[in-house]
């Protein structure tokens, strides 16, 4: 038996075969091959595949959103023929005796940076699309691995590290519980396993090899322990486990229905954390009495393109539908720094997490950001939906994010088109800055929602994706507490309420501190909301 340690990102416990999942390597460094015709044909057969992959692609996009969105798919189509760009890559096989990767991504490369050099908006908008045909192809060379995990039968998954859009991405039913060597628990890809209700582990290290793809395990998410080829002894305890965890959840199903108020009769207000509308059945399931934080840039993830006004319309719409009279707040797109989507073409920078992301990107990008607003405002009138910023910074970003919305309402009643004008909008409070001017920001935004997760990063300058930085990422830590007391007193002084939607609001150890500053609502992934609400009914705030 082999017992590796990391860290927990949601307790658990996964007990199956082991499927280590090894993220294609792109060959992009130059390394010459001796058979130049061999190459040639390796990468006609590649971009055979490509092109019959994006023809499917293409149906099914134009059967399940639409002609326009599907359009990008020809385009791509279009581009894999061009003669000049299978010219480059052929003169750089034979030319230089190099492999078909290297030449790929050479001439992507030039043609991408040719694209982007030009005035023409569309067409350096089409250096993204050469970047993203590189990709297909280079796939497609690596045997077809499209670097995205995918599991043939249940099991538990393991990997190098995984991306947000990765998870996204994971079949919940066939993923018993995942493992990485990196990542941190702080990461978007911890909070989407916690989100999913997947048992996880990350930052288990080196000692997580490739040669146990195969092997039979355990996962414990509650010590954090991944055992290979468990011993009989570990296995049975390891069932128990499991079948008490099933226990201590049954137990918990009895809350439902019940109010979220403690002893003394304060209530506050329960709500889910989602990524998108696969979470909402989980959700309901656990009887949230809303959405607190809708991650929408998990749409663009998931895309292969920006998706359309009406493809996000039909999103947000069937959100809002599905939770009824419960209030679901969207937060607008927060791309950028550990999420990522190719055809956005972000700038690679040296600190993203300081740098373009969320509402920067938007306020750079309106007509992005009009998209999504004139979305969400048309879905408006179909339940209780509220529009949250992230990000936010400074009051003049909130002030001009209001001016794009405003742009975003005229343009819809220039067309008749109907959306609820009493809209809630609030702000996400995840910047020391937005802390200190909480007092100004709260005359412009109808609520706030604490992000500790970026608020405690930006407080403690500890970067959230850094695994050996892990423990100075304190997520209890006094500093951020302090911030959120004066963050809801200011609130509260404006008469707009405030709620935490960061990991910290499922830390039950807190949820007393919580209620005793006044917070008004608390959001947290779905598997979250039980034990929380457990918690509270447990409290006196009298004593
Ligand atoms: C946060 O920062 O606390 C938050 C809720 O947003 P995200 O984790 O998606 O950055
Ligand atoms: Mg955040």
């Amino acid at each position: 038996m082999i017992e590796i340690n990391g860290v927990s990102v949601f307790s658990g416990v996964a007990i199956g075969e082991l499927r280590f999942l090894q993220k294609r390597r792109r060959e992009t460094e130059r390394v010459e091959a001796a058979d130049s015709a061999a190459e040639l044909e390796r990468f006609e057969a590649a971009r055979g595949e490509a092109d019959m992959e994006l023809e499917r692609l293409c149906e099914k996009a134009t059967k399940e959103v639409g002609e326009e969105e599907a359009a990008i798919f020809d385009v791509h189509r279009m581009m894999l023929s061009d003669p000049d760009y299978l010219e480059a890559i052929g003169g750089i096989i034979t030319g230089e005796g190099v492999t078909a990767e290297y030449a790929v991504s050479r001439a992507s490369e030039t043609f991408a940076e040719m694209f982007s050099s030009m005035d023409d908006p569309y067409m350096s908008g089409r250096a993204a699309d050469v970047r993203d045909i590189a990709e297909r192809l280079l796939a497609k060379l690596s045997n077809g691995d499209e670097g995205r995990p995918a599991l043939s039968a249940p099991a538990i998954l393991a990997a190098r590290d995984l991306s947000p859009s990765d998870t996204i991405q994971l079949e919940k039913e066939k993923t018993l519980g995942f493992v990485t060597s990196g990542g941190s628990a702080n990461s978007h890809t911890a909070i989407l396993a916690r989100t999913m209700s997947i048992p996880a582990l990350v930052n288990l290290g080196e000692k997580l090899l490739p040669e146990y793809d195969g092997h039979f395990a355990a996962l414990d998410g509650f010590t954090g322990t991944l055992y290979i080829d468990p011993d009989a002894e570990t296995l049975t305890a390891m069932e128990k486990k499991k079948a008490e965890s099933a226990e201590a959840r049954a137990r918990l199903e009895g809350l439902k229905g019940k109010a979220n108020v403690t002893i003394d009769g304060r209530r506050v207000k329960v709500f889910a954390n989602v990524s998108g509308l696969a979470d909402i059945e989980a959700v309901l399931e656990n009887d949230a009495e809303g959405i607190g934080l809708f991650r929408s840039e998990f749409i663009y993830m998931e895309s292969d393109c920006f998706p359309s006004e009406e493809r996000q319309f039909e999103i947000y719409r069937r959100a809002v539908e599905k939770m009824g009279d419960r209030e679901v707040v969207i937060r607008t797109l927060d791309i950028g720094a550990d999420k990522q989507a190719a055809y956005f073409d972000l700038p690679h920078e040296q600190n993203p997490a300081m740098g373009m992301r969320g509402i920067r990107i938007c306020l750079t990008r309106p007509e992005i950001f009009q998209t999504q607003l004139r979305a969400l405002l048309r879905a408006s009138v179909y339940g209780k939906l509220a529009i949250m910023f992230p990000m936010i910074a400074s009051p003049r970003e909130v002030d001009e994010a209001m001016s794009v919305m405003e742009e975003a309402r005229e343009s819809l009643r220039r067309q008749n088109i109907p959306f609820r004008e009493d809209i809630s909008v609030g702000i996400m409070i995840e910047t020391p800055s937005a802390v200190m001017m909480s007092a100004e920001l709260a005359e412009r935004a109808d609520f706030f929602s604490v992000g500790t997760n970026d608020l405690t990063q930006y407080t403690l300058a500890a970067d959230r994706q850094n695994q050996q930085i892990e423990r100075f990422y304190d997520a209890r830590s006094e500093a951020v507490l302090r911030m959120i007391k004066i963050v809801a007193d200011n609130a509260h002084a404006a008469g707009k309420w405030v709620g935490i939607c960061g990991e910290m609001g499922a830390d039950t150890e807190l949820t007393e501190k919580f209620l005793r500053m006044g917070i008004d609502e608390i959001s947290v992934s779905p598997g979250a909301l039980l034990p929380l609400r457990r918690k509270i009914r447990s409290l006196d705030l009298s004593k």
